[in-house]
């Protein structure tokens, strides 16, 4: 009898929007405070970890994907995430990480975390870990504020600086017309910039319970409605082109346009796959090289292959 060994195990990493996202004034340790909804998206990436001596980063796309934007070796989130992962174990593991991307790069779609969350997940199964969930979500919260909502996915709260996350019950399907620029926006650029514009910021956000109530409503006019982004002033004072653009999308029927998270991605929010597709349609006639249509919210990091 031959026992089956697992070289390499793929894991899905799901891109998110921002259905709220409150932001206040920096706290002592410099994070903001925020209160947000997240939901995960079908757009998604795919990290592959297969055994090796070493550790190794490789880039799969498009060629609409910025790859020079793409850090290569100890400075990509996936390497340090199974380097937190080995070191948690204290196992002198490594492994060849391979990252096929479809998410955009710095786009406001946290990519990058859900990359890292699907890393932590893909590795514990390669090397059969078993670490528990309690401490796959502190050790995504050590990687960045929007990993342990990666994990989760679906629809959730997110309290903190974005990292205390709260499943939230979700009754519609969410059609989106997803527009990437050109080239990304820096997130810490886009906070500096809101600490600039908004010096009164609050000190402490909360998720307005009308948002809370519209995820009850299948009608997606009804979320539309309620959506809100704080940063979104602020990465529009930046890059006024993309005020235009959410206009444009509005007058061409979607229920309403939001800047996702910190930009520059904007997302419009469809009443279904009919009225999304026509949009995708009109924006990419109006010149928009790349628009995707997605529907949320899916599940968090889950494994889509095993070899
Ligand atoms: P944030 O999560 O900060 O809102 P974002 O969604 O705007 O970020 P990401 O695609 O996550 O954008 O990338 C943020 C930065 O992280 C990039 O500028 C890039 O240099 C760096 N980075 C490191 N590893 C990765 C990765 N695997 N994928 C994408 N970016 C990465």
């Amino acid at each position: 009898m031959t026992l089956s060994t697992t070289l390499s195990v793929t894991v899905r990493a799901a891109a998110k929007v921002n259905l709220h996202l409150g932001v206040g004034r920096p706290r002592p340790d410099g994070f903001h405070p925020l209160a947000t909804v997240y939901q995960t998206l079908s757009l998604h990436d795919d990290v592959t970890a297969s055994t090796g001596p070493a550790w190794s980063v490789s880039l799969v796309c498009e060629d609409d994907i910025d790859r020079d934007a793409f850090p290569a070796g100890e400075d990509n989130i996936v390497v340090r995430a199974g380097r937190l992962l080995a070191a948690h174990h204290d196992v002198g593991l490594a492994a060849g990480l391979t990252v096929r991307k479809s998410i955009p790069i710095a786009g406001g779609l946290a990519g990058g975390s859900a990359d890292a969350a699907a890393t932590l997940v893909a590795l514990d199964r390669l090397w059969d870990l078993q670490t528990s969930d309690a401490d796959l979500l502190a050790l995504a919260a050590r990687l960045g504020s929007d990993v342990p909502f990666a994990l989760v996915g679906g629809t959730a709260l997110g309290g903190g600086r974005g990292e205390l996350v709260t499943p939230a019950p979700d009754e519609g399907t969410r059609w989106w017309v997803v527009v990437p620029a050109r080239t990304g926006l820096s997130t810490p650029a886009v906070y500096r910039h809101f600490d600039e514009l908004c010096p009164d910021a609050p000190e402490e956000v909360t998720v307005p319970d009308d948002l809370v109530a519209a995820l009850g409503d299948p009608d997606n006019r009804v979320l539309a409605a309620v959506l809100r982004n704080d940063l979104q002033p602020v990465a529009i004072d930046l890059r006024p082109e993309l005020g235009e653009l959410i206009e444009a999308g509005e007058r061409a029927g979607a229920l309403r346009g939001i800047v996702s998270g910190s930009g520059p991605t904007c997302l419009f929010l469809c009443s279904d796959r009919g009225s999304a597709d026509r949009l995708r349609t009109t924006l990419l006639d109006a010149g928009h090289p790349r628009v995707l249509v997605a529907l949320g919210p899916v599940s968090g990091t889950h494994v889509v292959e095993y070899s």
